[in-house]
């Protein structure tokens, strides 16, 4: 079984956009999505129009805010400030990673808890470790969303995670621990990562490097999924799972690209309109 990110995103996508009329008549609009985009990283650019294209087939407003690279930490802030009191923005994103000399995570605190639909902010993550209810960052919600389509039931299950970053690795274990799977968090100082990985009912790879996990490192039958996106030498998009080898193997798989990202910005979408229904229930 193929896990298409890009078929599933679109059902859910599609799901969305048929609330917006209700949203629109409770509420008298509809949710809006201000994403800031610093410099011209080709990548980071690439990311922001899909996430202005996606709130565009959801039917939702979204602000397009490009700053110069040269743009000082104050200006940001500034520019961040306005947004979290702009009553008709609903989520502020700042795109990562920003230029040097401006620090990433005095900007995502700045970004109000309310407005944080990449779920970034300290407090939200503190709620996610706490058992509150908070906004889940958007990759992570998007993996379980995929190992829900799969059927398998997570309950009792063996998960591994590769890779303990603050937005993929270490949220989807909390998250698939709170599923009640036995959770291992591995990294690059893991000892026979090949052993760990072959234990694994369901294995998330999160390293960022092309290939690393193998077919000979999948049980068989075990749900995969591919977070990683690598550039290969062949000028195109590769995960961190060595593709056809481990489609042999595994019961259920992630393709890259039209896996997770494809998800990662359905759920920011989700995300958003989350952050819009809670204000405008708070705010009357
Ligand atoms: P980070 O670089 O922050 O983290 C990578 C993790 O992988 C680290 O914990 C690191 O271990 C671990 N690692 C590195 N090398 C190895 C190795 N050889 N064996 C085992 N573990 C290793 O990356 P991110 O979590 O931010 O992203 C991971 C990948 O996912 C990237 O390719 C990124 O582009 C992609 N991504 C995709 C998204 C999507 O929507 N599709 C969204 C976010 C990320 P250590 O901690 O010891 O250094």
């Amino acid at each position: 079984m193929i896990i298409s990110g890009t078929e599933l995103s679109a059902r859910l996508k599609a799901e969305m956009a048929a609330q917006m009329p209700q949203l629109e008549k409770e509420y008298g609009r509809v949710p809006c999505l201000a994403v800031i985009l610093v410099g011209e990283n080709p990548a980071s650019q690439s990311y922001v129009k899909g996430k202005i294209k996606a709130c565009e087939v959801v039917g939702m407003t979204s602000l397009l805010i490009t700053m110069d690279a040269s743009v000082s930490e104050a200006e940001l802030l500034a520019k961040i400030a306005e947004l979290n009191a702009a009553p008709d923005v609903d989520g502020v994103l700042v795109q990562l990673p920003l230029p040097a000399g401006i620090d990433e995570s005095k900007v995502i605190d700045a970004i109000s808890v309310e407005k944080d639909v990449d779920g970034f902010h300290p407090s939200n993550v503190a709620k996610l470790w706490l058992n509150e209810p908070c906004i889940l960052p958007c990759t992570p919600k998007g993996i379980m969303k995929m190992i829900e389509e799969t059927g398998i039931q997570v309950k009792g299950k063996k998960a591994v995670v590769v890779g303990r970053s603050n937005i993929v690795g270490k949220p989807v274990a909390k998250l698939l621990l709170d599923a009640n799977a036995t959770v291992t968090i591995a990294h690059s100082r893991t000892e026979d990562l090949a052993a760990v990985c072959r234990e694994a009912d369901i294995l998330v790879a999160a390293v960022g490097k092309e290939a690393v996990i193998t077919a000979d490192m999948i049980k068989p039958g075990a749900v995969v999924i591919d977070v990683g996106v690598n550039r290969g030498a062949d000028g195109k998009l590769h995960g961190d799972v060595d593709f056809a080898g481990a489609v042999e193997v595994a019961g259920a798989i992630t393709p890259v690209p039209g896996g997770v990202g494809p998800m990662t910005i359905c759920m920011l979408m989700s995300n958003t309109i989350e952050c819009f229904k809670k204000r405008m229930t708070v705010n009357g």
